[in-house]
């Protein structure tokens, strides 16, 4: 996103706000160069991807989608809209640096959760319920069990 001013690439984003239904994201951006600030409407782009749920049926990637199920999870945390849309940004590069255009909705589950853990834990354990898709109570505990000896190990 160049800056409209001095056309300098290097800008921040200060603020983003998601607009209601396709019509994608406003950004408040700052010039690292120039300093002056403007707005940016972006539209949002969905990456060409093939996700292959549990049950064997594939669903075309849908960002707002995997957006709202992280937001649901981070519902009334303390996680800013912004750390939720580059902790989206990050993992769709790494999904378009992979060689194949399918990935397992687990997946992408646990590369969300990897990240979630850095953000908020009852957020993780949300999203961990809903996205993994547990067979039953038991194995939820035991994945809970597994990501506790995950995180006071270190
Ligand atoms: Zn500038």
């Amino acid at each position: 996103m160049n800056c409209p001013y001095c056309t300098n690439e290097d800008t921040s984003v200060l603020e983003s706000r998601g607009l209601p239904e396709e019509a994608g994201i406003r950004r408040r951006r700052e010039c690292k160069k120039c300093g002056k600030r403007f707005t940016t409407h972006e539209k949002v782009v969905n990456i060409d991807l093939k996700v292959i749920k549990k049950s064997g049926r594939v669903e075309q990637y849908d960002r707002e989608k995997l957006l709202k199920g992280i937001k649901k999870a981070c519902y009334k945390r303390k996680v800013e809209e912004d750390d939720m849309e580059n902790l989206v940004d990050d993992i769709e590069t790494r999904l378009l640096n992979r060689k194949t255009i399918e990935i397992k909705s687990s997946d992408i589950g646990k590369m969300v959760l990897s990240r979630l853990l850095k953000l908020d834990d009852l957020a993780y354990m949300r999203f961990a319920s809903v996205y993994l898709d547990f067979a039953d109570a038991k194995e939820f505990q035991e994945f809970v069990a597994g990501s506790k000896r995950l995180t006071t190990s270190h």
